[in-house]
């Protein structure tokens, strides 16, 4: 399946200068929808996994797919303030200013191997920032994981001690 035919590239948004990776109709489609479900455990392989993370919010349609399939639990990681229990948090720099991820305390135990999957790897902020919450908590990443990769802004650089793998590249 030519997975490149169900992703939209949407000019200027959400600002001037960015084209946005629009995966809605690859989400509609339901035989694109199992079959990039498929393909991205195929990426995963045999790696035994305790629990898949997904970032917000486009991370998580994937990662509890994902996470259904490979018998393990789903866990979010959101910005700040929008997790209802006792958090960690992890800051990171923007272009402009910074953000700041949460995961739930109790969301990850100790030895737990931990996929890191969304939808879209860019600058790596996103990622890196994520793997920092599930290596405070004592998870331990067995990959980074993503539909997309935007090969020029060389975010694998910023995740390079990790494995990681994605679909489709541009
Ligand atoms: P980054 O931290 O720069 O790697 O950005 C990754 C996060 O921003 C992911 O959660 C993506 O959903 C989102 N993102 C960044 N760039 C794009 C893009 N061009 N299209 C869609 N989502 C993007």
């Amino acid at each position: 399946m030519d997975f490149k035919l169900y992703v939209r590239d949407i000019e200027d948004f959400p600002s001037k200068g960015i084209t946005f990776k629009d995966i809605t109709p690859l989400l509609k489609d339901a035989g694109a929808l199992q079959q990039t479900t498929k393909a991205l455990l195929e990426l995963v392989g045999d790696a035994k996994v305790d629990k898949v993370v997904g970032m917000e919010s486009r991370g998580f349609f994937f990662a509890s797919l994902l996470a259904s399939q490979l018998n393990a639990g789903f866990v979010p990681v959101r910005k700040q303030g929008k997790l209802p229990g006792d958090t960690i948090g992890q800051t990171y720099a923007l272009e402009y200013g910074s953000d700041t991820l949460e995961v739930h305390k109790d969301a990850i135990l100790e030895g737990e191997r931990v996929l890191v999957h969304d939808d879209v790897l860019a600058t790596g902020g996103t990622a890196k920032a994520t793997c920092e919450l599930v290596e405070r908590l004592g998870g331990v990443v067995v990959q980074c994981n993503f539909l997309i990769e935007l090969d020029f802004l060389r975010g694998r650089e910023k995740i390079s001690n990790y494995q990681v793998r994605s679909l489709l590249n541009y």
